[in-house]
């Protein structure tokens, strides 16, 4: 397979796992996706509407982080982006929902 088609390939693979998000690839060949307008608690939380990086496996990384912020946000969790990436990295607690201390938003 041409090295242009398997990109499309994992590009259509990420999408089908992401389906909030819609996946292109930028200028320059970086992988970059996009947001609904965010939430008020979504944007609290750190999330972002535009994702770019310079491949896959860091744009995987971030939406990866971003899904679990945006499930934890849902269920009234203080959770941020950041704090879900260093779960996804080193299982390090992120909010109540992965962590020790159990602290929830009010609501909307
Ligand atoms: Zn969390």
């Amino acid at each position: 397979m041409a090295y242009a088609e398997q990109e499309a390939v994992e590009l259509a693979a990420l999408q089908g796992r992401f389906p909030e998000w819609r996946l292109w690839r930028g200028q320059g060949g970086s992988w970059a996706a996009t947001h609904e307008p965010l939430t008020a608690r979504q944007s609290r939380a750190g999330m972002s509407r535009t994702l770019i990086e310079n491949t896959r496996p860091e744009l995987l990384a971030q939406l990866e982080a971003e899904a679990l912020t945006d499930r934890h946000v849902a269920e009234g969790y203080l959770c941020t982006v950041e704090a879900a990436r260093l779960h996804l990295r080193d299982r390090r607690p992120c909010c109540g929902a992965t962590g020790p201390s159990v602290e929830t938003v009010d609501a909307p």
